[in-house]
């Protein structure tokens, strides 16, 4: 990169804006972490204009027809560079957002802001009273916004694509509708044979676990994992998330639950999931769109790999149960690593997504996915949307919620954003960290025994070698074709199912 930059001018020009821009929308990063951790409340209205002030001006130079001006002046040289080159992907990723961003106007993105703030703020009071007519006036305009972002983008097929597009690039709403189709007929069967047996005895989890120990014990997992705290930190909060303001600072947050083990410990190691990603970056992408994950689907396949397929694993706590022994050694003491094992993968069908087992968490992303499609499709009104959601739980999961609260009103995504896209990345996270996993384990079958010896480096380092270091280089599926040498599956999913449940329960 460096040879030809010092050689062109206009792609100097391009990294030098670029860098600027990013700059604007790191600040602003930092803006929100403290908004999100240690800022007191009465901060938050200007805060809320601080933020708001930094997005405007990131935006403004990013669709500046200036920087279109000099993406079509680098049309030929991207064509005489490998289509891999940090140089040609550089202008090719560009493009496509300087393209996406331009397609909306700065009138239309400064109507949705405002709605979405007075909209976030109904649902914060509309969930914990449960009534949902308080957000069905402010959803009723999201589902117009909504499907007036989409008219932006023109020829696409389905009314979804434009906003399931922004997520997850090259995914539509006729790909994913039979992929859903399809994981629904096969884990159906699964949950129901499942749910006919005794559950397992969970109470372990649920007895009193002080914050102090929980959060101590979680930065020992975090350490011994590979989280490096000279590259990132571990702060509490409301919503667990993380946060990178360059390629070497990229921070965690945790909740912690004091009768609930399992909270903060695989909270924080989802989040560290998502974190070695975007740590992982080459460091010639920083500053640049390169840097960071490709995609929500890409990117949820990252923090699911480490929480679920390693953490809820047997070698990780053949490697950890002692330890987690020894700091809780009162409420532990006499629970047998096998209890402690099947508790921490007890299946159960319950209306919280968040809480949901692996078996049964596809399921609750397929309901919310189809009922995107019906209200933006028209086929599906606001007004009925309650009714509309609690069918659906009746059907797919056996269990009709107790009120709106557990019920639509539980998750935050359609009352902050567009109705469109918001969920089906979650699946896709499922169904990539088994199939990368998969690869993985064909590359190196030593894996589960590393892993038994608390080594974690070897996964650590394919998965960088693999996936980390390209930042968003490769589009998702040519990322998928290039590490697993298949498109997107559900199959490895599927059978990484029956192999784990297979063995816990009769299937
Ligand atoms: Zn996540």
């Amino acid at each position: 990169m460096q040879t030809l930059t010092k050689t062109d001018p206009k792609l100097a020009e391009l990294r030098s804006r670029l860098t600027e821009i990013d700059d604007i929308n790191s600040a602003a990063a930092v803006l929100y972490w403290d908004q999100a951790t240690y800022m007191p409340a009465a901060g938050s209205a200007a805060r809320g204009r601080q933020l708001a002030t930094l997005r405007q001006i990131a935006h403004e130079k990013f669709t500046d027809p200036a920087l279109g001006q000099l993406l079509e002046d680098l049309k030929s040289q991207e064509a005489d560079l490998p289509y891999d080159s940090d140089e040609a992907s550089l202008i090719r990723i560009t493009r496509r957002d300087y393209e996406r961003a331009v397609n909306v106007p700065a009138e239309f993105m400064a109507r949705v802001s405002r709605h979405r703030a007075e909209s976030y703020d109904a649902w914060a009071r509309a969930r914990p009273a449960n009534d949902f007519s308080i957000v069905q006036p402010h959803l009723e305009k999201t589902l117009s916004l909504s499907q007036e972002l989409a008219s932006f983008y023109p020829g696409y097929e389905h009314i979804a694509d434009p906003l399931i597009d922004r997520a997850d690039y090259g995914l539509t709403a006729a790909s994913l509708k039979t992929l859903f189709a399809q994981l629904r007929r096969q884990l159906i069967p699964i949950v129901e044979a499942i749910a006919a047996q005794p559950g397992a005895d969970a109470s372990c989890l649920h007895q009193t676990f002080a914050e102090s120990d929980q959060l101590e014990f979680t930065v020992q997992v975090l350490n011994a994992m590979g989280y490096d705290f000279q590259r990132g930190r571990q702060d509490k909060t409301l919503h667990p998330f993380t946060i990178g303001f360059s390629i070497d600072d990229v921070r965690i947050t945790t909740r912690v639950k004091e009768d609930s083990l399992p909270e903060a410990l695989f909270s924080s190691v989802h989040e560290m999931g998502h974190a070695f990603y975007e740590l992982g970056s080459a460091k010639a992408l920083e500053a640049t769109p390169l840097a960071g994950g490709v995609s929500a689907g890409v990117h949820e396949s990252q923090s699911r790999l480490w929480e679920n397929v390693v953490a809820r694993s047997r070698p990780f706590w053949r490697h950890f149960y002692p330890q987690i022994q020894a700091r809780f050694p009162q409420q532990l003491q006499s629970v047998s690593p096998e209890t402690f094992y099947q508790a921490i993968n007890k299946v159960e069908r319950s209306p919280i997504r968040t809480d949901a087992d692996e078996v049964t968490y596809n399921l609750h992303i397929a309901i919310r996915f189809d009922l995107e499609l019906a209200m933006l499709e028209g086929r599906l009104a606001i007004r009925d949307l309650p009714d509309a959601w609690n069918e659906r739980y009746r059907t797919d999961l056996g269990i009709v919620p107790r009120n709106d609260s557990e019920g639509v009103l539980q998750d935050v995504h359609w009352y902050h954003s567009y109705i469109g896209g918001q969920f089906q990345g979650y699946t896709l996270g499922n169904l990539l960290s088994a199939q990368f996993f998969e690869a993985a384990m064909k590359a190196l079958p030593d894996i589960p025994n590393q892993i038994e010896q608390g080594n974690f480096s070897p996964l650590h380092q394919w998965l960088q070698r693999n996936i980390y270091q390209h930042g968003s280089k490769f589009t998702p599926t040519e990322l998928i074709e290039q590490v697993t040498g298949s498109p997107l599956s559900i199959d490895p999913f599927i059978r990484y199912l029956q192999d784990k449940y297979g063995e816990l329960y009769t299937l």
